[in-house]
């Protein structure tokens, strides 16, 4: 059997977090097994629709990484599929429970269903629909239907409770005895979510279906509706809530939760993608780092927690750090440069070597700016200990390493350590009496990095024109 997967969000203009660690799972699942993943948007609420919504969620998963297939048994059309576009084949299978008497129309004005539901309320009742539509005779109904705006709904069969596998919790039972009559097929002709999702997923091929904690009180429903169609119900797999650190649901509130905000604040993809993998999954040891690749060899639906994952930004913020250490310094330069705002050339080589340099020193794209400025601009004069500079100390040993760097043009950061030691003995100038001028001069600060890496960065000839800049007389 060829594994079916698919992500199923309704197109709310963002991607969430938790979406994205949905859609990741999803996917992880699909390519370890050989399988196909698609992607199906949800867009049967006419009154959510939003503008743009499935363009931006797109070019996000390109971002990320997640590549969509097509529908196992859609050869040929490369999706996302719209629920939208599909109506005829809900209403096919709507109409089918209908002859089956299995389902069937309800006229009752929302007025009725309010006072009912009250009235009900009242008495301490279950709220249950009174089936009041159930007792109109064939040929009332079909009258009714030609002039009344009605709804389909599902006739719940009578039993006390339901059970169905779930990869994450194993079984899980619910009470079925609270279970409304389901409405299938609104008024306006569109489906429900419930019977969108089912159909669907039986056309689409989805064998497994992985998604967020939230949907599993729905899923009893979708049992019903399998049962009803009889069509083998998939695997299901109910991956945990995302928590904020005192443990409610994710939201807003308590930081951000789409994924093009931790992107736009320079979060790179792969480490995004790496912390979300972790947010309710484990390998079963204690490793951290995972490329895309590792994480579809080494994922596995067993492995998912039941309990909540708390969203820990400081966690996020320490991967990304190392992510910006290790991956390979031409993707940190091309990740780099639409975060730099200072008025540099990002195509050359020195802009390369600072970012080599800086990387290991910042935890967001968004920092680059602010570690690489020293080595683009360089006004020490305003600086509040820029007295050190003029000292005679500080002259003589400004002097001594033009005059060196001059007249020998082989100096290179490695041996930097032999024109230090020679300073000590020639000009007898040493620790703090000789990085704080010199790194104040060359660099703009009388701490920071250590003298070879700067000079790596400036090179011989500019470290030249620093020193020159604030040599007096
Ligand atoms: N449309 C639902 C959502 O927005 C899909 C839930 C499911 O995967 O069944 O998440």
């Amino acid at each position: 059997m060829s594994i079916g997967v698919r992500f199923a969000p309704s197109p709310t203009g963002y991607l969430h977090v938790g979406g994205l660690r949905t859609a990741l799972y999803n996917y992880l699942y699909a390519k370890g097994e050989g399988g196909k993943i698609i992607l199906r948007i949800e867009d049967t609420d006419q009154s959510r629709k939003v503008e743009d919504a499935v363009e931006q969620l797109m070019s996000a998963f390109d971002v990320m990484g997640i590549h969509f297939d097509e529908s196992p048994k859609n050869e040929g059309n490369c999706g996302p599929y719209f629920q939208s576009q599909r109506l005829d084949l809900y209403k096919k299978h709507v109409d089918e429970l209908v002859d089956k008497g299995l389902a069937y129309p309800c006229f009752c004005s929302s007025e009725r269903l309010n006072a009912l539901r009250k009235e009900k309320q009242a008495l301490k009742l279950s709220t249950k629909y009174d089936r009041h539509c159930l007792s109109f005779t064939k040929d009332e109904i079909a009258k009714k239907c030609k002039s009344e705006p009605h709804v389909i709904r599902l006739k719940i069969p009578d039993s006390k409770s339901i059970t169905f596998s779930d990869t994450v919790r194993n079984d899980v039972t619910f009470n079925t005895e609270e279970i409304d009559d389901q409405v299938l097929l609104k008024s306006d002709g569109f489906p429900t979510y419930h019977l969108a999702n089912v159909v669907d997923d039986y056309h689409m091929g989805i064998t497994h279906v992985i998604r967020g904690e939230e949907w599993l009180s729905s899923t009893p429903k979708h049992i019903l509706l399998y049962n009803a169609f009889g069509w083998e119900a998939p695997q299901f797999a109910h991956v945990p809530l995302l928590l904020n650190p005192d443990k409610s649901k994710l939201s807003k509130r308590q930081g951000d939760v789409a994924v093009e905000d931790y992107l736009k604040k320079g979060i790179l993809p792969e480490a995004l993608i790496n912390f979300v993998a972790l947010l309710g999954w484990n390998p079963g040891d204690d490793r951290e780092i995972f490329s895309m690749n590792e994480l579809i060899s080494e994922f596995s639906l067993e492995r998912i927690h039941i309990s909540g994952a708390v969203f820990n930004q400081e966690k996020l913020s320490w991967m990304n750090s190392q992510y910006l250490k290790e991956l390979p310094l031409n993707k940190i330069v091309a990740y780099a440069k639409p975060f730099i705002t200072l008025d540099v050339n990002t195509e050359d080589d020195k802009f390369n070597r600072t970012i080599d340099f800086a990387r290991s020193r910042v935890s967001y794209l968004t920092e680059f700016d602010e570690e690489i400025k020293y080595f683009y601009t360089h006004d020490v004069h305003e600086h509040p200990d820029a007295d050190i500079l003029s000292e005679a100390s500080s002259q003589s040993l400004f002097k001594f390493w033009v005059d060196e760097l001059s007249k020998n043009d082989t100096w290179i950061p490695e041996t930097l350590k032999a024109l230090i030691s020679k300073t000590n003995d020639e000009l007898g100038i040493k620790g703090k009496d000789l990085f704080f001028p010199m790194r104040l001069a060359i660099y703009g600060e009388c701490k920071g990095p250590d003298i070879p890496s700067i000079y790596n960065i400036l090179g011989r000839d500019e470290i030249i024109a620093r020193f020159n800049s604030v040599i007096k007389g």
